[in-house]
Formats: C-alpha cells, sequence, structure tokens
C-alpha cells in the first residue's frame, strides 16, 4: 500500500505508511490519501463477523499498513482496545432506540467524545515508531476542549513522545480544565494562554512556522488531517455494520455529526471498500458548511464573523479540513482540479461552486451522500424527545445527528447514528433541556477537585519556544 497526495499530479510521490505517520499535510499542502481502497468481498466480511473489536482493528490497518510487522501490529490494535480503557466489551457496544433505530457509543473512551477512538491508537503507533527510529516527537497544539484532551490521554507516560498544549485561560468548561490539567504526567505541558483561541492558534503557527525551530525540537501535531487517524476511524463502521445486521445482503445507514468531515470521510471510505453502507447523512449545526455543500454544489468557507458558537460546539467550524479528500475521489481523482480548489480557489475567493458539475450530482447517487442541519432548538427539543421516548440522554452532538437523521430513514434500511460525546461533557445544555444534571461516569465523580497541573502564560512566542527547549534538554 502506498499513499499519494490529493494535489498530487503527474507521477506522484508514493509514500508508506509510516512515513506519512508522523506527519501533517503533504508538501504540496494536499491531503494523503491511499493510492487505491483495498476491497473487502463478502467472504472477508463474514469471516469478520465475531471478531473481537481489537482483532477487526487489525484486519482493517493490515490493508493500510504493510510496514510494520502483523504480530506488532496485532499487538498494538490489542493493547489499545481493551475493555478497561473503552468501558465495554463491544467498545462500540449499540444501543437500539426502536426498530431500524440506533445509537453506536463511540464515546466511552477515557475523555468521553469519539476522538479517543482514534487518538488512542495513534498514542501507541507514535510509541512504536518513535522507539523504532530512536527519535523524539514534541507535539504542540492549540484546543478548545475536545481535542486537546483525547491527545493528552493518548500520549500520557508515552516514551519519545512530548505534549504542549495551549488553551485559553479560563474559556473551558471546568469539566474540561478538570479533564486536562489533573493530568499529572512528566511529558505532560497545560499551557493556559491569556487570551483566546485564536491567540492560541497563532502561537502554534508562530512556531511551527519558525522551520528551524521546528526541525532543531521536532515538533508536529496530532491534527485531524493525520491519515492514521481517519484509518483508525473506518473500524467501526465496519463494528456497527456487522453488530446490526446478520447477513451480508443487508445495507445500514450512517448519520454522523460532523464538523471538520473527519469522521464521516472515515465512513465513506469504508463504503468505498465495499462495506454495505447505503446513505452517509452528514449532519451539521448552525454552521453548515457542509450542508449548504451537499444540498448546492457551493463549498464556502465562513469568516470568523460567520462562524457561530453553538451549543454543539465541537461542530463549530468555519471550514472542512478533511473535505479535500472526498471531493478528489469525487473528481476521480483530479489532482490539478483537486489543487486548483483547494489551492486557489478556496484561498483566493473563499468558496468554488461545483453546483453546475455533473460529478456533483453522484455525491448522492454514487457516493451515498445525503445532509442536514440542526439548531440549538432543535437540540433542545431532541434532546426531550430522545429521554422522553427512549428514555436515553444524548449529548447536544450526538442531538444534532439524531435530528438530521430522523428526516433520512427509509423503511427497511437501518439507521446507525453515531454518539460521539457523552452527555456530561456538555451539562449545561442538557439541564437547559431536561432540567436535571446528566450521569456522570464514576471515574469522574470529583475530578473538579484533584491537583491540576498548568502554567498560565502570556500568547508570547519567545516564551514558549524557551519552554519547549528546557523540556528538551
Ligand atoms: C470532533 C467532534 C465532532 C466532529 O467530528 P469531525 O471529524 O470534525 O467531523 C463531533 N462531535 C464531537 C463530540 C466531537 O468531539
Amino acid at each position: 500500500m502506498r499513499y499519494i497526495s490529493t494535489r498530487a499530479t503527474g507521477t506522484p510521490e508514493r509514500k508508506r505508511f509510516c512515513e506519512i505517520l508522523l506527519e501533517g499535510l503533504a508538501p504540496d499542502g494536499g491531503l494523503y490519501l491511499p493510492e487505491t481502497y483495498p476491497q473487502v468481498d463478502a467472504a472477508t466480511l463474514t469471516r469478520w463477523r465475531g471478531l473481537a473489536y481489537a482483532d477487526l482493528a487489525f484486519e482493517v490497518l493490515s490493508l493500510y499498513v504493510d510496514d510494520i510487522p502483523a504480530d506488532d501490529l496485532r499487538a498494538l490494535c490489542r493493547k489499545t482496545y481493551t475493555e478497561e480503557v473503552f468501558g465495554t466489551a463491544a467498545i462500540v457496544p449499540l444501543t437500539r432506540l426502536e426498530n431500524g433505530l440506533y445509537l453506536e457509543a463511540l464515546s466511552n473512551g477515557p475523555t468521553l467524545a469519539f476522538k479517543d477512538m482514534a487518538m488512542q491508537l495513534l498514542g501507541n503507533l507514535f510509541e512504536y515508531e518513535l522507539a523504532r527510529r530512536g527519535e523524539e516527537l514534541n507535539i504542540f497544539g492549540a484546543t478548545s476542549g475536545d481535542t486537546g484532551s483525547a491527545a493528552e490521554y493518548a500520549m500520557r507516560g508515552k516514551k519519545g513522545v512530548r505534549v504542549f498544549m495551549t488553551s485559553p485561560d479560563g474559556r473551558m468548561s471546568p469539566f474540561q480544565q478538570a479533564q486536562m490539567f489533573s493530568l499529572l504526567d512528566d511529558n505532560i505541558y497545560n499551557i493556559a494562554i491569556t487570551g483566546v483561541f485564536d491567540d492560541c492558534q497563532d502561537l502554534v503557527k508562530a512556531v511551527s512556522g519558525d522551520l528551524e525551530f521546528k526541525r532543531k525540537y521536532k515538533i508536529g501535531t496530532v491534527n485531524s488531517i493525520n491519515w492514521a487517524r481517519l484509518m483508525a476511524q473506518v473500524v467501526y463502521y465496519f463494528a456497527g455494520y456487522l453488530q446490526s445486521t446478520k447477513t451480508n445482503d443487508e445495507r445500514v445507514s450512517f448519520t454522523v455529526p460532523s464538523g471538520n468531515f473527519g469522521n464521516v470521510c472515515a465512513g465513506h471510505v469504508a463504503r468505498m471498500m465495499g462495506l454495505p453502507i447505503a446513505q452517509l447523512v452528514v449532519a451539521t449545526n448552525e454552521n453548515d458548511v457542509l450542508d449548504e455543500f451537499f444540498r448546492t454544489g457551493v463549498y464556502r468557507v465562513r469568516g470568523t464573523a460567520d462562524t457561530h458558537e453553538t451549543s454543539s460546539p465541537s461542530m463549530d467550524i468555519s471550514k472542512a479540513s478533511n473535505f479535500e479528500r472526498f471531493v478528489f475521489d469525487l473528481l476521480g481523482r483530479d489532482g490539478a482540479r483537486t489543487a486548483d480548489l483547494f489551492g486557489t480557489q478556496v484561498p483566493r475567493q473563499g468558496r468554488f461552486d461545483l453546483g453546475a458539475d455533473p460529478a456533483f450530482a453522484q455525491a448522492a447517487s454514487r457516493y451515498g451522500f445525503a445532509s442536514g442541519k440542526s439548531t440549538h432548538a432543535d437540540r433542545l427539543a431532541t434532546i426531550r424527545d430522545t429521554w422522553q421516548k427512549y428514555g436515553v440522554v444524548v449529548d447536544t452532538h450526538t442531538a444534532d445527528g439524531l435530528k438530521v437523521a430522523h428526516a433520512h430513514r427509509v423503511p427497511g434500511v437501518p439507521m446507525l447514528v453515531l454518539e460521539t460525546a457523552l452527555p456530561i461533557k456538555f451539562a449545561a445544555t442538557i439541564v437547559e433541556a431536561l432540567g436535571r444534571e446528566p450521569e456522570r461516569p464514576a471515574k469522574f465523580e470529583g475530578i473538579e477537585a484533584l491537583p491540576k497541573k498548568v502554567r498560565v502564560m502570556a500568547p508570547d512566542v519567545q516564551a514558549i519556544k524557551d519552554l519547549i527547549a528546557q523540556a528538551c534538554d
């Protein structure tokens, strides 16, 4: 298996999995994708029924990774996907709400959001590959919540890796702050920046933009465009399908609460591999960049003033950073056109329009995509309805998914809604909807009172660089 960039033209550079594992964007600014999608036939799918999640993960991953010995890869999967870390033996158990409507739980990992599904594997893959190369990596990032804590919980205690995570001082919820700042591991550096999230992102840009510093101190990231994260997410589409069907003649649909298009892009990859998925329904909140595209063919990046702060904050995006991968496939893998759209039109005009392109109609007809949008009022109503009808409390992001899923159900085709976080993370909105606090898993009882390790710093590039340099000495 080799990987190419979505902006590749001519005779593209073809890389192996471990070469792109620790990289972000391809040098031409594109995103990495496998050269072809491996096909999973009916006999294979039948053989996979009944596998434990970790072994299913090994089967899927070994189609994409040929530069880690099979026994090592299997061991990494088994070390990652354990009942101890993910709460149940099924890892991603289904809850049946009613006939043909299920929730697939992706949020029982250490930080109670679906990003753990991929990040926990990434932590083990990084540790393995860095040890093999005898190298170190300093992950430097900015977070306003989910991504940073998932990264810290994945990398804590890992050899060869340090995490420097900036967040806007005092702006995360008390629960989120407690989750991150209570990590006392030596290789985790929590940095509360006296400023807003944009100040944190500017620091990341400034530090990564100093190429000499970046090379000297091995600065890396773990953002959602990393192929290994996407690949890890493909597995739970297979697991959801296998749990909800008895034979391979059945098809199911998925509805995915979406922001950067990472989660649902993994569904697209699973479908391209031959998994019998009828529809992939993209659910957005008020930040409806993706819904607008799937309705009209127009992809329009939003400005800061146009980006809404919502009660499903992990879907508050101005652009969808993984979307380029799907557009590359939609355009018949035309790297030159993809480069023109994302490398020229988006930076210059902030938009492109495929509405009149025959390829656009194929997003639905050939690739199974549909979409919908949900607002704060929809979220409250869905949380209330789901509680009253099924006795289940869902979080705000999952509520967006359920709201949109209802509009796309087809008789005879089970609809699986991906549950992307637990309600406790967004307690204020649950109280607004139900008038009561959501349940708190036992292991999070009293975390606000735990000792915290965090440094408060001004948004000063040199001070941050000094901190990183000192830690590496
Ligand atoms: C990150 C996140 C999303 C959005 O996922 P994408 O891969 O960015 O589309 C949805 N819900 C929750 C809870 C998240 O943390």
